[in-house]
């Protein structure tokens, strides 16, 4: 590409960029050069992907291929894409991200996906759903755009998540429905209250030893405390077993992302919890173990005590 320095047309059109930087992406191992290469572009010229093509033989100016160049110069070095244009889609919604939070995964939309008919309430009764661990509010900000009328709790440990979550929340215009809080997973909640209808989470599941074998975009850009689950991976997954059950109403559910090879493990824990029926297990699009189901047992107190 040749230098850029003043606001002059150069010589390169839209289209002849896109097909240069996905060559590049390619040379570079970055996976989806194509799709990775449009996003960038219509980032630097702050417009649709679909208006690269809508206007493909347009010249850029000399400024806007320095502002491209730049994104390009950032991508090879190993930032995921989401990071440097801040955003990403998630359930058609568009969420700010920032290293201090997950980029998120298609795959976690099977996790909304999985509880939406248990807060598809013909009864017309609120429910009061819970998230631990919502990094950028992804989930619960689904949620709450798909049933509004419910009440949600959402919390992360870290305090700029919390930031970033919020400003998502606003921006889809369910902040009013969200509780937020900071803190170490049930640090805040009142124990044995049993109010929740609903406890979801895609918690920190990676094994510490994986960490270095994982991609370099996710191992030297996305934030470790929302990845390391610890020796086994699971002591994130266990906590939330173990101690979701005071928090939760008696048929109420428990909803966990894990890793595709965890499914033995959670349904061992959850049956040593004692507290829950067996896990329901559901898949995700590339047919991976992805999300466990648990519903709390337990005999529901007398309601009506008639003489
Ligand atoms: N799915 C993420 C990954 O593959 C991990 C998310 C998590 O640990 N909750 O990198």
């Amino acid at each position: 590409m040749p230098n850029a320095s003043t606001d002059k047309p150069s010589s390169w059109t839209t289209l002849d960029l896109v097909k240069w930087t996905a060559g590049y992406f390619k040379d570079h191992q970055v996976e989806s050069a194509r799709s990775e290469a449009e996003i960038l572009l219509a980032h630097a010229l702050k417009t649709r992907r679909i208006d690269l093509y809508l206007n493909h033989d347009q010249p850029l100016c000399e400024d806007e291929l320095k502002r491209f160049k730049a994104l390009i110069k950032r991508r090879v070095q190993g930032e995921p894409v989401a990071y440097i244009t801040g955003t990403r889609e998630f359930w058609s919604l568009a969420m700010a991200v920032n290293p201090s939070v997950l980029v998120p995964r298609p795959e976690t939309e099977c996790l909304v996906e999985a509880v939406l008919p248990f807060l598809d309430d013909h009864a017309g009764s609120m429910k009061r759903v819970l998230e631990m661990g919502a990094g950028s509010g992804a989930i619960i900000i689904a949620l709450a755009h798909e049933y509004p009328e419910h009440h949600y709790v959402a919390m992360d440990r870290s305090a700029a998540a919390v930031q970033t979550a919020r400003q998502n929340a606003r921006t889809h215009k369910v902040d009013h429905r969200i509780d937020w809080f900071c803190g170490n997973w049930d640090a805040a909640l009142l124990p044995d209250r049993e109010t929740f209808d609903l406890i979801v989470s895609n918690p920190p599941y990676i094994r510490s030893r994986d960490i270095n074998g994982l991609q370099p975009e996710i191992r030297n850009h996305e934030p470790q405390i929302a990845l390391d689950g610890d020796g086994d991976g699971l002591r994130c997954i266990r906590h939330i077993i173990e101690s979701a059950h005071r928090y939760l109403r008696i048929g109420g559910l428990i909803a966990l992302e894990m890793a595709y090879d965890q499914k033995n493990d959670v349904q061992d824990i959850a049956a040593e919890a004692g507290k829950y029926s067996a896990p329901q297990i559901i898949k995700d699009y590339s047919g991976h173990d992805r999300v466990a189901l648990m519903v709390k047992k337990g005999l529901r107190p007398h309601t009506n005590f008639v003489i």
